[in-house]
């Protein structure tokens, strides 16, 4: 028996050092990869370029038309045209930076659908204000994404905090997490938002921020990381994702991480 015991123990503690050494951020596109030839922020090429990376998931900003319509796009205006004040058939014919057409988010899901591996990061972006509006979008986003089956892998975040408090209430099993890097962990974890997804610059200012996220059981993302040693530091740190317009060049930064970490 004792013999067995002293088993069980070794066997428990390679398994807590393994596990020590494998925790490690996942790996998220910002906008997709687009920071290849002929990219786009956003454009159905960067999604598909974002599976081919094998990234852990690809995050992308969505918008609500005038009359309703969801489109793929960071900025809210797409060649001067205000995205949230414009009905879609005006828009349906813009085209983005590398030529492709602006994508709705139905267009960008049926396209999702055949990566199953990977994760979708859905940024909600509005301009109008209000608890109303921010009702009337997350409820079309989520149906939207639900309608595709996809809600199992979609994760959504916003810089609203009425979008991401709806969320919470309407969808409590959902990810959701906050953007704007001014609301303590504590204080989200009341609302039911289950993440912080927060600039690095805010996060760099005060890193024990990690902790506190993580005591409160929150998620920990950082966005956007395009710099070798502030991917390393953050590594370090001991956050969960990483958002970066770099995905490939963080992916050899995590592996060479984690094997310098088991050469120790
Ligand atoms: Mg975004």
């Amino acid at each position: 028996m004792k013999t067995m015991r002293k088993l069980i123990l070794f066997i428990g503690v390679v398994l807590l050092s393994v596990s020590t050494l494998v925790a490690q951020p996942k790996v998220v596109a910002h906008r997709g990869h687009w920071d290849v030839e002929n990219g786009a922020h956003n454009s159905i090429s960067s999604l598909y370029r974002a599976y081919e990376a094998r990234v852990y998931g690809t995050e992308f900003d969505v918008w609500m038309t005038a009359d309703g319509e969801l489109v793929v796009f960071h900025d809210d205006k797409i060649n001067g045209l205000p995205i949230a004040k414009t009905n879609y058939a005006e828009l349906r014919e813009q085209k983005i930076s590398n030529g492709e057409l602006l994508p709705t988010l139905d267009n960008f899901l049926i396209i999702a659908k055949n990566f199953p591996e990977m994760r979708l990061i859905l940024e909600i972006k509005s301009n109008i204000a209000g608890e109303e509006y921010a009702k009337t979008l997350s409820e079309a986003v989520i149906e939207k994404v639900e309608a595709h089956n996809l809600a199992y892998r979609t994760d959504y975040i916003a810089f609203n905090l009425d979008i991401c408090k709806h969320i919470a209430k309407i969808r409590p099993s959902a990810n959701i997490a906050y953007l704007n890097g001014d609301v303590e962990p504590a204080e989200l974890k009341e609302w039911g938002i289950n993440g912080i997804d927060y600039s690095h610059s805010v996060m760099f200012k005060d890193l024990d921020m990690v902790k506190r996220a993580h005591d409160n059981g929150l998620s920990v993302n950082v966005w956007t990381v395009n710099d070798p040693s502030m991917m390393r530091k953050l590594i370090d740190a001991g956050v969960d994702y990483i958002t970066t317009d770099k995905p490939v060049l963080l992916q050899q930064i995590i592996r060479e991480f984690h094997n310098s970490n088991i050469k120790k």
